[in-house]
């Protein structure tokens, strides 16, 4: 896949984290940990802050890191401009604050990131902004769901746990000229790139792939300038900014995404595709397996791969997976994903036990549904854990 510049994607990631030319040539780039930055004078000042000249001025505003980073990522989803924070849901309240004022609109998707539902049903309650949740599968409903004050409309590249890919191209027409933002965080610009299909956002919830190791909270929004700079005006005031040191780990993560990426999604798929004649598991979910509702609309928005998270339902509910969990010696249960260790997790236990169990059979979580985050292992190795802690089922 070839961003808008000359360089592939997998350069771009691979000589990622510069910001500056640094008079010793480092062969990595430096921290800057830094609070503030010397200034010239009364007239740099007023440039820098203009935009007129490149520069920094104070950490919570802006920092070379923060700057690598955002402009890899702006680069990697062919983006005007691309503002990281704190975390992932930093970047989201830095985007909602930015964008949305009592009385505005958002369109969303039914089945999101908990966090990212709780942001909006709070900005709702507290501050009087309107949310209609629709079928992320359905883009007349995201049609119907329009009203002269929406601002904004939300979804998901690959809901959670269900795995179920959004039809972006069509989402992008149902919601005319409204800006549609795409979390992205399960499919990465190697997948996916969302702005070449008509959105005009993207968000990434770095914490998990782009960084992919697992020890770094971060979020990263990119897409349209004058969209991302609302969000940037709100990091700066309300303090979402992250630190040097993180946006650098995420820097060094980022340079290896595109293999990972490949490696998971073979990997998942391998596992999918055992998991689903093993009479132990009812239904698996990803969306490689033909079996999957929306394969055929994976097959058009991700061609490069599927990712690497799974779901499947063990017979037995709760009481299985529990006896699963103990039974599995390797993989850890960890209310995380896209770390570079294979992990599990249980829904109705962590990200969905907001939901009472008649909305959760609604969404079509049940009891027995396992999420498995595949990392980088050897997936013979995977393959025999998971095999051997279902017959302990
Ligand atoms: C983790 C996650 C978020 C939130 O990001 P944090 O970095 O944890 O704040 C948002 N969306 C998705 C899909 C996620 O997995």
């Amino acid at each position: 896949m070839q961003p808008a510049d000359d360089l592939s994607l997998e350069s771009i990631c691979a000589r990622g984290g510069w910001a500056a030319d640094f008079a010793t040539r480092p062969s990595a780039p430096p921290i800057w940990q830094t609070t503030a930055f010397d200034v010239d004078g009364l007239e740099q000042l007023a440039e820098i802050q203009a935009g007129k000249t490149s520069g920094f001025i104070y950490t919570r505003d802006g920092n070379p890191n923060h700057e690598a980073f955002a402009a890899d990522i702006a680069r990697l989803e062919g983006a005007e401009a691309a503002v990281t924070c704190a975390s992932g849901m930093g970047a989201m309240s830095a985007l909602l604050l930015g964008m949305l004022k009592t009385g505005d609109h958002v369109v969303a998707a039914r089945v999101l990131y908990g966090r990212t539902g709780q942001l909006l049903n709070q900005l709702r309650d507290q501050y009087g902004i309107r949310v209609t949740y629709v079928d992320a599968l359905d883009p007349s409903a995201w049609t119907a769901a329009l009203q002269p004050e929406t601002k904004l409309a939300i979804v998901e590249s690959i809901s959670n746990p269900l795995m179920e890919v959004a039809d972006i191209p069509a989402l992008v027409s149902a919601v005319k000229e409204v800006p549609l933002l795409v979390d992205s965080t399960f499919t990465t610009p190697t997948l996916l790139r969302p702005l070449d299909h008509g959105a005009q956002l993207v968000f990434h919830s770095a914490s998990k792939y782009l960084n992919g190791h697992g020890d770094v909270m971060l979020g990263v929004l990119a897409g349209r300038g004058s969209l991302v700079r609302k969000a940037k005006a709100m990091m700066a005031l309300y303090g979402f900014n992250s630190n040097p040191f993180e946006c650098w780990l995420a820097s060094r993560g980022l340079r290896t995404l595109p293999l990972r990426m490949e490696r998971v999604s073979s990997t998942a798929l391998k596992l999918a595709q055992r998991l689903a004649t093993h009479p132990g598991v009812a239904r698996v979910y990803y969306p490689g397996v033909e079996a999957h509702p929306t394969h055929q609309t994976a097959l058009k928005m991700l061609p490069r791969g599927f990712g690497g998270m799974l779901a499947f339902d063990v017979h037995g509910g709760a009481a299985a997976v529990a006896r699963l969990f103990k039974a599995l010696k390797h993989i850890p249960f960890s209310p995380t994903l896209a770390d570079a260790r294979t992990t599990v997790s249980y829904p109705t236990g962590t990200s969905h036990k907001f939901m009472t169990a008649a909305e959760r059979a609604a969404f079509g979580i049940g009891d027995g549904l396992v999420r498995l985050s595949v990392g980088l292992e050897d997936p013979a190795d995977l393959e025999r854990e998971l095999l051997q802690a279902l017959a302990a089922v």
